[in-house]
């Protein structure tokens, strides 16, 4: 065998290189030097400043959505825990990264997250009946407040919280995720544009089968599908037409029968009338199979968005004279960019899109909605 010189050594290791490099014996591209850089490289945004959000209430949306969403988040953080279970707390505190000790909070310890410079602000995910009692206290620590839908349980409870606000000189978001998305977005956008021109009428459901025991289900903690999922039908339809309701007629689907309805309703429909002419057609059911869809019937075409209210894959369709196209949009997570429009809103002082005035305005049409079924009447809205 002959011992290689340091000169054949050199070349036959070169010429290994840019075959691994390249799989083949073709010449490597060249590195980037140094000094030049591709032309479209991304770098990632410095952002100075991230809002510590305070999460209330460790349930189901708070632990499969909402937490895990902060991931995605460019401008919000997840800076504290508050729960009635502090073992549970605990153990979510050190998967997320906090510290047990620090970050957990009891309901009684609450009022302590005002000495927390940490949390900037609160996100209430509680039983809806808990919602204006844990905003009001969680302006006077000083936070922010994120709220979930529905805001409260009447509109005089979302008149507080509105005060208290303003009193506390901090913002009040309302959780309305859609308001965030681009399947939504972009149906707002289409009917502000009057893209098919004018709108004739609208339906909208939202219906899903609710096991028991659930919050969903009690009257003390003010369930109901009414609330949870109709809110999503009525409030697409007022952020559709960019009006209010003045008139509605309600239907109750009462199921006693049924032990899950024992407190609430099974279901409602009901059919809302706007100061344009537009007609919109509602229901929303907790013994049903899962059922989340938008039409919009317009002059010129048709809009028709299925899982229209779901946490992801909207499918979005509109169907004119030339025939049916299907949008694709790039998708986002809900509660990150929910929660990114909050903390933008808080870090620059900038109006809330979903304000409590959002949260009032659904209330009242929902409160009108439920005397309408009970009195089997026609009411207008003022
Ligand atoms: P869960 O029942 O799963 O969670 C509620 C949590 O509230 C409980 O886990 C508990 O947390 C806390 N809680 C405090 N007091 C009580 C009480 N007396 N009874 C029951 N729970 C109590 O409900 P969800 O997470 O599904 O819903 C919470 C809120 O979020 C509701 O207002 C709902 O309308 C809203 N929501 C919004 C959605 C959206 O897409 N925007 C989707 C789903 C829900 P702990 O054990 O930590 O104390």
């Amino acid at each position: 065998m002959v011992n290689p010189t340091r000169r054949t050594f050199l070349t036959t290791t070169a010429a290994t290189a840019t075959l691994l490099a390249n799989g083949s014996g073709d010449a490597a591209p060249p590195l980037a030097p140094p000094d030049k850089q591709p032309p479209n490289l991304q770098l990632p945004e410095i952002v100075k400043k991230k809002v510590g959000i305070a999460v209330v209430g460790l349930g189901q949306l708070a632990l499969e959505e909402v937490i895990p969403a902060f991931e995605h988040c460019k401008f919000a953080r997840l800076a504290a825990l508050v729960s009635g279970h502090l073992d549970k707390a605990r153990h979510v505190a050190r998967a997320v990264g906090l510290d047990p000790e620090e970050a957990v909070y009891s309901y009684e310890r609450y009022e302590e997250l005002k000495g927390n410079s940490n949390v900037d602000a609160i996100y209430i995910i509680l039983p809806n009946s808990m919602h204006a009692e844990f905003t009001i206290r969680g302006f006077r620590c000083g936070k922010h407040v994120l709220c979930e839908k529905p805001m409260a349980v009447s509109s005089e409870e979302c008149k507080q919280m509105i005060a208290a606000a303003k009193h506390a000189q901090r913002k009040l978001m309302i959780a309305y995720r859609l308001h965030y998305e681009p399947f939504n977005l972009e149906i707002m956008r289409m009917c502000r544009e009057k893209e098919l021109g004018a709108i004739r009428s609208i339906i909208a459901t939202n219906s899903q089968d609710v096991a028991a025991p659930n919050i969903r289900l009690s009257k003390e903690l003010r369930g109901g599908p009414l609330g949870d999922i109709g809110i999503y039908c009525l409030n697409a339809t007022r952020y559709i037409t960019d009006e209010e309701p003045t008139e509605v007629i309600a239907y109750e689907q009462a199921n006693k029968s049924d032990p899950r309805f024992s407190e609430v309703p099974e279901g409602y429909s009901f059919t809302l009338a706007f100061p344009s002419g537009v007609v919109a057609h509602c229901g929303c059911n907790f013994a049903s199979a899962v059922s989340r869809y938008l039409r919009i019937e317009c002059e010129k075409g048709v809009i028709e968005l299925d899982q229209a209210f779901s946490y992801r894959g909207q499918q979005l369709k509109i169907h004119t004279a030339e025939g049916i196209k299907r949008l694709t949009l790039t998708p986002v997570n809900h509660f990150a960019a929910e929660m990114d429009a909050f903390a933008t809103a808080v870090l620059n002082d900038q109006r809330i899109k979903t304000p409590g005035e959002e949260g009032l305005a659904d209330m009242i049409a929902i409160e009108a909605i439920e005397r309408s079924a009970r009195e089997g009447k026609r009411l207008r809205l003022s």
